[in-house]
């Protein structure tokens, strides 16, 4: 809530938009001394700027990391975490079950340059053993992942990485800061997409990599000044007021996301639904270790596939359809058509992902609306 505040000598009670690209020196031997690295005032916004400051701070505080850099998307951070790691040869063993854009990252983009990648099933711990060699370089998973809610086991496959000397960078947007810390589990590095939970309403984009002081400057900095995805000002003000709330609102909507993945279970037509923290979770005592609730989203199976599936979201009335996630607003996506389309019927499959499939992202509407809503999308 407090942390990070930088109050100008106008004692704002809010943080200050410092919404400026430059910045102007006294003299000339300042801006020489700036430039040398001798002063710490701020150069250029695209290297730093107070608003984006603030932002890195409260999100260290909150994280437990000794540093943090805003970035304007969280595509931006988790590239950025792992391109500055990386050069032609190296080699990166991720979890299959990733965010689409990630997972693009890992299996075209780092490739093209020359990076090796080996994919695994992220819930079998052999599977990691049998790729993770001496001389990887990073070690890269989402839990919980994207649609399906598979969990992996952090200190499992950090305890690997580390034994082959990998980092191991952690992509944790669905748990949020608030239901699952990832360093003391063994991370090095955690990213976060800011438009997510953090800012949480839909406004803006943001990102952030959580990190040592010394990842940052030596490895971060040399890379993220020059390549140039800098969080605007703007959007890092906006992420400061969604941190104020952040805790509020997921807890909340994680115990919604509960209460409707309970009741959804025995709602007409639906085959299987998928959350952390039900008992029917393949890894429900993982989850139980790991986090401190199942998170905002859950995943349900419908029977009669893409058709039924297209069906209920023409009669939702609350529900918005839409592939963002983490909102104040309930969302549902059918990930096989939209999110998930790029993989292909075959990549799909590989992550069990069905046409029968629907992702609901829990928003702060009343949970007996969103109840009812449900019921009669299902029962027509
Ligand atoms: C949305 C998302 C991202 C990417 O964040 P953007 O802010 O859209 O660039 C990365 N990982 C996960 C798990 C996400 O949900």
């Amino acid at each position: 809530m407090r942390g990070g505040l930088d109050r100008s000598r106008h004692g704002e009670t809010s943080e200050a938009l410092y919404l400026n690209s430059g910045f102007v020196y006294p003299d000339a031997e300042t801006a020489a001394a700036r430039f040398a690295g001798e002063d710490d005032g701020f150069v250029y916004s695209r290297y730093g700027n107070p608003t984006v400051e603030m932002f890195e701070q409260r999100m260290c505080l909150l994280e437990g990391a000794e540093a943090c850099y805003g970035t304007a998307s969280g595509m931006s951070a988790v590239f950025g975490a792992l391109a500055s790691q990386v050069e032609a040869g190296d080699h990166i063993v991720a979890s299959r079950a990733l965010f689409g854009s990630c997972f693009q990252i890992v299996n075209t983009i780092l490739p093209k340059f020359g990076v090796e990648t080996t994919i695994v099933d992220g819930q079998d711990l052999d599977a990691w053993r049998a790729a993770i060699r001496p001389g990887t370089k990073l070690v890269f998973l989402e839990t919980p992942s994207n649609p399906t809610l598979e969990v992996i086991d952090i200190a499992a496959v950090a305890e690997l990485a580390h034994a082959a000397g990998a980092k191991v960078v952690i992509d944790n947007v669905f748990a949020t800061p608030i239901l699952q810390k990832t360093l003391p589990l063994g991370a090095d590095i955690v990213v976060y997409s800011g438009t997510k939970h953090i800012d949480g309403q839909g406004r803006c984009l943001g990102g952030a990599i959580l990190s040592t002081k010394e990842f940052k400057e030596e490895t971060l900095k040399p890379f993220l000044r020059h390549t140039g995805p800098s969080l605007s000002p703007f959007n890092a003000w906006v992420l400061l007021k969604g941190l104020e709330t952040l805790k509020l609102r997921v807890l909340h909507q994680s115990a919604a996301a509960l209460s409707i993945a309970q009741t959804t279970r025995s709602l007409n037509g639906v085959k299987r639904v998928i959350y952390p923290m039900l008992d029917c979770h393949p890894q429900a005592a993982l989850c139980r270790d790991q986090m401190t609730a199942g998170g905002t989203i859950l995943t349900f199976e419908l029977e009669g596939g893409r058709d039924r599936c297209f069906d209920v979201l023409r009669k939702l009335q609350i529900v918005d359809i839409s592939n963002n996630l983490g909102d104040t607003k309930s969302l549902i996506t059918h990930p096989a058509s939209t999110t998930h389309r790029n993989l292909g019927e075959e990549g799909r499959a590989e992550v069990g992902i069905t046409e029968g499939m629907l992702r609901l992202s829990v928003g702060l509407e009343n949970t007996d609306d969103l109840i009812g809503d449900l019921e009669q999308a299902l029962s027509a």
